[in-house]
């Protein structure tokens, strides 16, 4: 067993026991963003890498860092980091800036990081999300909101917190940006490393970091004065005070929190996040905001959107598990073609079913049925003669003896 190969650090199997969990997370999704209107899209796990590059920021930790990129045929190509870039990469591609606004998409599916592997964070790992184009109102970002808290709703998750902020529009945020870099002046030498690249390149994304003496800095009293200043334009505060109504009319409680930026470069306007208390230092579930000025920087026309993204891994980690699903029936039978052929009749009749392929002696069969699934139907020799089946509940013990016509009707009485 020595050389025998291993799954990727950072990267999991999901086993048959637990895939429950992830159908019942995508049937969810389904349902819940359907009613809003979402249609599902699904894009290539690859793309060229510029589209992240050029998407997602070139100052952020995900493209510095993080990217899975490789060259093939001269071309550098890159696992996707995440699934923003490549909607707006399809929604541009084809046309559906033509379609009447709002577009509404929601996706599912792996994303790939190389970021150190612990409780909560993997290299490949999965996210559920969704983007709305075309709709700069407010409307559209509460009914983003509106929609990730319901799905929550609707995995058993209430008692989440969702924090909001405004970031402005990257006119009035320039103010914002210089006056936090000279009250920071004088911590320059005690940032760490990657604040003071951030420094030039993006001061918001100071506010980002998880170091704690970098939190240290930013709680000093000179610092908070900045933070907490009002620095957007009455346009945006005046969406961000709509955003907030929206959101209590609707019923979602939230909090505002002054330090979210989040960590993409796209964002203007609305920015959240939405935590668990359970989940330890790994604690957001969703991230989300406008991107108001992606669709053209990524070559297409003008289209305000807004959407989150949320970690599948992380919701199942708050969630009970689930049992593995049972088999409607097994076929206990000594007369194996009868066996085959009554498990196939039953598999056309809608029922999942097995029989034993090895003709084991019955007993043993019972006790694989009693394992497995929710009914044995067992063919005896004076079942077959007759043209019945012997259905045994093997939940409650109970067994009747049946025509063979009448079998699956029996079976759900
Ligand atoms: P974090 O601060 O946890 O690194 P992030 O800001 O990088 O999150 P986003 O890019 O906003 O995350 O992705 C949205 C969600 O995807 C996160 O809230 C989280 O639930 C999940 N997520 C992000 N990175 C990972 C990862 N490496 N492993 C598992 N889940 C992740
Ligand atoms: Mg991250």
């Amino acid at each position: 067993m020595s050389n025998i190969i291993k799954v990727l650090k950072g990267t999991k199997d999901i086993l048959p026991q637990d895939i429950e969990m992830w159908h019942f997370l995508e049937k969810k999704a389904e349902q819940v963003f359907s009613k809003y209107g979402f249609k599902e899209i699904r894009t290539p796990i690859i793309e060229v890498t510029e589209l992240f590059s050029r998407g997602v920021g070139d100052t952020t930790d995900i493209v510095n860092k993080e990217m899975y990129t490789f060259e093939k045929s001269d071309r550098s190509i890159t696992l996707r980091p995440e699934n923003t870039a490549g909607v707006v990469r399809s929604f541009i591609e084809n046309g559906m800036s033509r379609l009447s606004a709002p577009v509404k998409l929601w996706y599912h599916g792996p994303m790939f990081r190389y970021e150190r592997p612990q409780a909560g964070r993997q290299r490949q790992f999965h996210q559920v999300g969704v983007e709305m184009f075309g709709i700069e109102q407010a409307t559209a970002d509460a009914e983003v909101i509106l929609a990730a808290v319901n799905y929550l709703k609707a995995l058993g998750l209430h008692d989440l917190d969702v924090e909001i902020n405004s970031l402005g529009c990257p006119k009035c945020r320039e103010e914002f940006k210089t006056n936090l870099k000279q009250v920071l002046k004088p911590y320059f030498d005690e940032l760490c490393e990657d604040c003071q690249k951030r420094y030039e390149k993006n001061p918001l994304r100071l506010l980002d970091c998880k170091v704690e003496s970098c939190k240290k800095i930013f709680e000093k009293p000179e610092v908070q004065e900045v933070i907490k200043s009002d620095f957007i334009c009455d346009e945006c505060s005046e969406h961000y005070t709509e955003l907030k109504l929206y959101l209590q009319k609707m019923g979602v409680k939230f909090s505002e929190n002054k330090l979210l930026v989040r960590g993409l470069d796209y964002y203007n306007r609305t920015v959240f996040e939405i935590k668990s208390n359970n989940l330890g230092s790994q604690n957001a579930v969703a991230g989300g905001g406008r991107y108001d000025s992606l669709v053209e920087q990524l070559g297409g026309e003008h289209t305000p959107a807004v959407g989150f993204a949320m970690g599948m891994e992380r919701l199942i980690s708050l969630l009970p598990t689930k049992e593995p699903k049972k088999l409607d029936a097994y076929v206990v039978s000594t007369f194996q073609t009868d066996a085959f052929l009554m498990a196939e009749e039953l598999r056309h009749q809608g029922l999942n079913v097995e029989f034993d392929l090895t003709n084991k002696k019955f007993s043993k069969q019972l006790e694989k049925a009693s394992k497995v699934a929710k009914y044995a139907i067992i063919l005896g020799e004076d079942e077959i003669l007759n043209h019945q089946v012997s259905i045994k509940n093997l939940e409650q013990g109970k067994q009747i003896t049946v025509d063979r016509a009448n079998c699956v009707k029996m079976m759900s009485l």
